[in-house]
């Protein structure tokens, strides 16, 4: 079986060609800059990189060129579209009414669409990608996975916030959270490390976009992100938690529309915004160790709430068996994994700063006989996505 993993955004589309058989990727590539001059797809058909510059005026063209790509004579892996025989598609909000993947009907299209006002940047974009592929592949069964679906299992007390209730019968206000795949993904990895399913597991997710989540024997009981992913964790560009008063506050000070305001706590803010660097933690690391002290802050702060984090999710669970660093950060920087658990002694965590070295691999990084083992796993959203899809489909 080939499934097709389809991750829409509103300007850029990212897709890999799964053979379900031993879960290789056949292809996968990249469109951007859909909509806008300079629109390009990067097609990766295993070791080679083939570019296609084209006017790609939205989501649909972007789509047919991925599927002509994807068999074409030349740089193609399949013989027709007749091989692929699933389609899966990250959707990132499910608000209430997705607790799992789910096929692609009319019914639940119509759930997609209403839960628009929960995502407005977001879920357009993963609608346009399913109506462009239910289109081009008529046929084809067509798959959702969502972001926010692992973490319904979240109890009332962890996703209540403290507002009218009215607001959450009338308006579905809640705490959702994201990044649902690769905290699932990455925490059944921890469990199969650890050997037993019923541990109590704090997954970090740190890249550009940073969340935690509470694991207790495989269910999702809280995490960092909120009704939006702005809440929690300060981010490349994200404020994360702040207090709310400030909005009106700064709209004030600096003449602000509300419009100016989000672009604000959304793009111009997290470690970019205190270290006025970068939102990318390698330049920022790089900008410290010359010696710059706000990028330096930048660090801190990030590390500090990060610990912050880990600590009330362990009174949270009443206890914690491993802590997991994913993502392009939580990866790939051991100093970042090290200043994170360096004030971490309380739980039992010391780390060995040999294997901390390591990189793109499976792996504990504790020293031997640590009450709380701490594990580097890299995520992989697409392969979830791939998996669950060819689970629906072949029932
Ligand atoms: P992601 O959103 O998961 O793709 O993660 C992207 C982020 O990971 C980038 O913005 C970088 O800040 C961070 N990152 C990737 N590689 C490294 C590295 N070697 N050292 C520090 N940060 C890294």
């Amino acid at each position: 079986m080939k499934v097709l993993v389809i991750n829409c955004g509103s300007s850029s589309l990212k897709y890999q060609l799964f053979d379900m058989a031993d879960e290789s990727v056949l292809a996968k590539g990249l469109v951007e800059r859909i909509g806008l001059p300079g629109s390009i797809l990067i097609h990766r058909p295993g070791e080679a990189k083939v570019e296609i510059e084209a006017e790609i005026e939205n989501h649909d063209k972007a789509i047919s060129m991925v599927l002509a790509a994807l068999t074409d004579a030349n740089h193609g892996v399949v013989k027709s579209l007749d091989e692929i025989n699933a389609v899966g598609h990250r959707v990132v909000h499910g608000g209430e009414a997705f607790s799992g993947s789910v096929e692609i009907t009319p019914a639940v299209m119509e759930a997609l669409k209403a839960n628009v006002e929960l995502a407005p940047l977001h879920n357009p974009p993963n609608i346009m990608g399913i109506e462009a592929c239910t289109k081009l592949m008529p046929g084809t069964p067509q798959c959702g996975v969502f972001d926010t679906a692992f973490h319904q299992t979240m109890p009332a007390e962890a996703y209540i916030y403290a507002l009218p209730y009215e607001y959450y019968e009338k308006y579905k206000i809640r705490r959702y959270g994201f990044h649902g795949t690769s905290h699932r993904f990455v925490s059944e990895r921890a469990l199969s490390m650890l050997n037993n399913p019923q541990a109590k597991v704090i997954t970090c997710h740190l890249g550009n976009g940073a969340s935690l989540a509470a694991i207790n024997a495989g269910k999702s009981v809280d995490t960092s992100m909120g009704m939006t992913p702005l809440e929690g964790l300060v981010m490349g560009t994200r404020s994360g938690d702040i207090d709310p008063a400030l909005i009106e506050f700064i709209m004030n000070k600096e003449n602000l529309n509300i419009n100016q305001m989000n672009n604000v706590l959304n793009k111009q803010s997290g470690v970019l915004g205190i270290s006025g660097v970068s939102s990318d933690f390698r330049d920022i690391e790089g900008a410290a160790d010359q010696g710059n002290k706000r990028a330096q802050l930048a660090l801190d702060r990030f590390a500090y709430v990060v610990k912050k984090y880990i600590g009330s999710y362990a009174a949270a669970m009443d206890g914690v068996d491993a802590i997991v660093f994913t993502a392009g950060l939580g990866e790939n920087s051991a100093f970042m994994r090290s200043k994170i658990c360096g004030g971490l002694s309380f739980l039992g965590i010391e780390i060995d700063e040999e294997k901390n070295a390591k990189r793109g691999e499976e792996i504990e990084i504790t020293k031997p006989g640590c009450k709380t083992k701490v594990f580097v796993i890299p995520t992989n959203e697409e392969l979830v996505i791939a998996r669950d899809t060819q689970g629906i489909t072949k029932k």
